[in-house]
């Protein structure tokens, strides 16, 4: 008996521009000025910095540790507002959350800071919609969702692996890893190739589960 689906934000709820907004965009821009550069040169320095630390590491996705870094003297808020606009729904991810929570608990799952999983449920409305919000690097302190990660999400709702669904894009962080730990899992994977875990659209779970 499934209580809980557990959702991978960006790349199933929301289209994932905005975090690469603030990163890609939003950072350079206040670097290009600090700095006297031109925005193209600003945008290679700062790339190279995030190279040099690199994804698997929890500073990586440390937003307060990369404005010191750079001595970038920009209030976090602000930085992230100024990209709320770039903050999308994926299509129909509206209608299958509303449909899900009423027979459901939701809960989100990401890998991305907890003050970017905030800002992206609070502009498009969703909040309310999900129980709790669990972002593997603020929260867990892990870098990517691996089974640790879903065996501690477990304990955390207090349920078993039997009881929870999890859905996301990535095929092995949000499919192969929650099925190596007993997790029913499906890959939003719209558009492309699929096998009996694959929805196109996340409505498709309604039948699913
Ligand atoms: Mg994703």
């Amino acid at each position: 008996m499934k209580k809980v689906i557990s959702f991978d934000l960006d790349g199933t709820i929301v289209d994932g521009v905005y975090g690469n907004m603030v990163w890609l965009e939003g950072v350079p821009a206040r670097y290009a000025r600090r700095y006297s550069m031109p925005l193209e040169d600003a945008k290679k320095a700062v790339k190279k910095e995030y190279d040099s630390i690199g994804e698997a590491h929890l500073l990586w996705y440390d937003i307060d540790y990369w404005l010191k870094r750079f001595d970038l003297h920009v209030p976090i808020p602000e930085l992230l507002d100024c990209y709320i606009d770039h903050i999308q729904l994926l299509p129909f991810a509206l209608d299958a959350i509303c449909a899900l929570k009423e027979r459901y608990t939701l809960v989100i799952a990401s890998n991305a800071a907890r003050i970017f999983v905030e800002k992206e449920l609070a502009h498009t409305g969703l909040a309310p919609a999900f129980s709790r919000v669990i972002s593997a690097t603020s929260d867990f302190r892990m870098v990517k969702k691996q089974e640790a990660f879903f065996l501690r999400l477990c304990s955390t709702l207090g349920v078993s692996p039997a009881e929870i669904v999890h859905v996301g894009d990535h095929a092995v962080f949000d499919v192969e890893v929650p099925l190596s730990v007993g997790i029913d899992a499906y890959h939003y994977n719209p558009g492309g190739e699929g096998n009996g875990r694959t929805i196109q659209d996340l409505r498709g779970l309604l039948d699913l589960i």
